[in-house]
C-alpha cells in the first residue's frame, strides 16, 4: 500500500444482503477499474491478488481503511463478511486473540459449510438486483431462492466453472470468467463469457423443502425470535442429521420431492458419494431426508407403518429433559433424523421419533428403543418374606428393609419408599457381582455405609462398619464367603 488512502467520490451504496466482494465489484464498475484496483483503492487488500480467505473476516485496520475511503460504517462493512453469520450458521469468532492469524485460520477451517472461494446464485436475484451476490448464497444452508421459487446453481452450465470465483478479474461480476488457469500449462483460450443472469435455475415446486430454506433464512438472519446459541443447536443438529445422510453407509431412501432432487441424488449416490455434497441440489435432499425420511427410508430393516415413521422436525428451542415418575426420564426428542447410535443398531430415526442425550462424546441419537435404556430405570427384584441369603451381611440389610418397608406401611410416604428401593438396588447390583471382583469390593463397601442406621441393632456386627482411612476397593473386611465364616456362631 505504497499510495496513501484516499477518499473516494463513487461510492456504491452496498445492497442488502451483498457480499463484500460483490459490493467491491459494484464500486469497480462505478470507477471503471478492474476488481483488484478497487480492493486496493479501499484498503481492503494490498496486492495484486484476492486473498483465498478474501471475506470470511476483517480485521479493525482493514475496516477503518474502508470506512476512510467510502464512508461505509464498521456495522455495514462487517455485515458484509461471512463473521456476521458467526454464532448462528458458523461458529462464535475466536475469543481470544479474534484478530490473531492462528486462531481465526483455525475458525475459518471448521466452517464446513461455506463454499471457498466461490458462491453458489439465483440467477433471477442478480438479473433483478443489478448482479449483486448475496452473501448468504456462500453459504451451502442456501439451496434455494424462496423469492423466486428456485433452486440456486452452483456452476456456469456453459464451461462448468463455479460462480463469482474469488480471483483477480471483471468486475462484471455476472459474467462468467471461465475455469481457474490452472498452474502453468492449461490456460482457457478465451474466458468463457456466458452470462449467469441468463441461466437456468430449476424451479422448486416442493413447498416443504421451500419452507425448511425460508426456516434456514430466518435463522441465519436472526429474525426467528430465537436467542443466538439456540439458533447455532439447530444448524449443528441440521448438519450433523445431512452428514448421516450424506455418509449414509446403506443409502438412504429420498422421500418425494422434486425431479431435479430426486435425479441429482440418484447421481450422487450411483457415484459412491463424498463428493459435490454442498451442491444446492444434493442440500436440498439431505435436508429433505433429515427432516421427513420415515423409518423406512433406509431400505432394510422390517417394514413399518407410514404413521409411524413419519418425521416431526423441530426448528424452535429444545423440548427440555424432563423427569417423570420415580427416576424414569423423557429425554428430548431429535430435531432432524439420523442413526441410531447404538453400534449394533444404526437404524434411521426420523426427526421427532427418537431421543437425543448428551454424553462425554456430544449429542447422539437413539432409536425410541435404545432410547429406552437410557432412561428407564432399574427395578429391584421382587422380594416376598424374609431373605434367605446366605450372605449374612446381605441378610441382615435386607431384613432390616422388610421391617422398614412394613413400617412405612402401605400407604407410607413415597420418599421413604424410594430410598428402600434405592438400597435394594444397589444389594442386587452387589449379588450380581462375583465377590471377588475389585468391583464388588468397592460396592461392599457401599452396601456397608447403608447398614450404618442399624449399628444398634442387636445383630448388627462392628466388622460392618466402614472404617476411618478405609479403602473402599480393599476393605478390612472381606468378601461375602470371609464374613459368612468369621460370623458363623455369632448371628
Ligand atoms: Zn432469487
Ligand atoms: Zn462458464
Ligand atoms: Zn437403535
Amino acid at each position: 500500500m505504497s499510495d496513501p488512502l484516499r477518499r473516494l467520490a463513487l461510492v456504491p451504496d452496498p445492497y442488502p444482503g451483498e457480499s463484500l466482494l460483490s459490493w467491491a465489484d459494484a464500486l469497480a464498475r462505478l470507477n471503471q477499474v478492474p476488481r483488484t484496483a478497487a480492493l486496493r483503492m479501499t484498503g481492503m487488500a494490498a496486492s495484486t491478488s484476492v486473498s483465498d480467505v478474501f471475506g470470511y473476516h476483517v480485521s479493525s485496520a482493514v475496516v477503518r481503511a474502508i470506512q476512510h475511503t467510502t464512508g461505509v460504517t464498521e456495522e455495514q462493512v462487517r455485515a458484509m463478511t461471512l463473521a456476521h453469520y458467526a454464532g448462528r450458521a458458523l461458529d462464535p469468532l475466536p475469543e481470544h486473540d479474534p484478530e490473531g492469524h492462528g486462531a481465526l485460520a483455525k475458525w475459518r477451517y471448521r466452517q464446513r459449510m461455506v463454499l471457498r472461494q466461490r458462491s453458489n446464485a439465483c440467477p433471477a436475484c442478480l438479473r433483478e438486483n443489478g448482479g449483486r451476490w448475496r452473501l448468504k448464497w456462500r453459504l451451502a444452508w442456501s439451496f434455494a431462492c424462496v423469492a423466486h421459487e428456485r433452486y440456486l446453481i452452483s456452476a456456469c452450465q456453459g464451461c462448468g466453472a463455479v460462480l463469482h470465483p474469488q480471483r483477480p478479474g471483471t468486475a462484471r461480476s455476472w459474467i462468467c470468467p471461465g475455469p481457474a488457469p490452472g498452474p502453468g500449462l492449461y490456460k482457457p483460450k478465451k474466458p468463457c463469457g456466458h452470462d449467469i443472469r441468463r441461466l437456468r435455475a430449476n424451479p422448486v415446486r416442493d413447498l416443504r423443502l421451500l419452507d425448511c430454506q425460508r426456516r434456514i433464512d430466518r435463522l441465519l438472519e436472526g429474525t426467528d425470535d430465537l436467542p443466538q446459541t439456540q439458533a447455532h443447536d439447530i444448524f449443528a443438529a441440521l448438519y450433523r442429521s445431512m452428514q448421516h445422510a450424506w455418509a449414509a453407509v446403506r443409502p438412504l431412501r429420498l422421500p418425494r420431492t422434486d425431479k431435479a432432487v430426486r435425479q441429482a441424488w440418484d447421481r450422487y449416490l450411483a457415484a459412491g458419494g463424498f463428493h459435490d455434497q454442498h451442491r444446492p441440489l444434493i442440500v436440498a435432499a439431505t435436508v429433505k431426508i433429515a427432516t421427513e425420511a420415515g423409518l423406512d427410508a433406509s431400505g432394510a430393516g422390517p417394514a413399518v407403518t407410514t404413521e409411524r415413521g413419519t418425521a416431526w422436525p423441530n426448528w424452535g428451542a429444545p423440548l427440555r429433559r424432563r423427569a417423570t415418575a420415580y427416576g424414569e426420564l423423557q429425554l428430548p426428542a431429535n430435531r432432524f433424523g439420523e442413526h441410531c447410535s447404538r453400534s449394533s443398531c444404526s437404524v434411521w430415526v426420523p426427526a421427532g421419533r427418537g431421543a437425543v442425550l448428551s454424553d462425554t462424546a456430544g449429542w447422539a441419537a437413539y432409536c425410541p428403543q435404545h432410547a429406552d435404556e437410557f432412561t428407564v430405570r432399574a427395578r429391584s427384584r421382587e422380594r416376598s418374606g424374609p431373605s434367605t441369603c446366605a450372605d449374612p451381611l446381605i441378610r441382615f440389610l435386607e431384613d432390616r428393609l422388610r421391617d422398614d418397608e412394613q413400617l412405612a406401611g402401605k400407604e407410607g410416604d413415597e420418599l421413604s419408599r424410594q430410598r428402600i428401593e434405592a438400597q435394594r438396588l444397589i444389594l442386587d447390583a452387589y449379588a450380581a457381582l462375583d465377590s471377588r471382583s475389585a468391583a464388588a469390593k468397592s460396592l461392599l463397601y457401599a452396601v456397608r455405609c447403608l447398614l450404618l442406621p442399624y449399628a444398634t441393632h442387636p445383630e448388627f456386627h462392628t466388622r460392618w462398619l466402614p472404617r476411618l482411612g478405609e479403602d473402599p476397593a480393599r476393605p478390612v473386611v472381606g468378601g461375602s464367603r470371609d464374613v459368612e465364616r468369621n460370623t458363623v456362631g455369632h448371628v
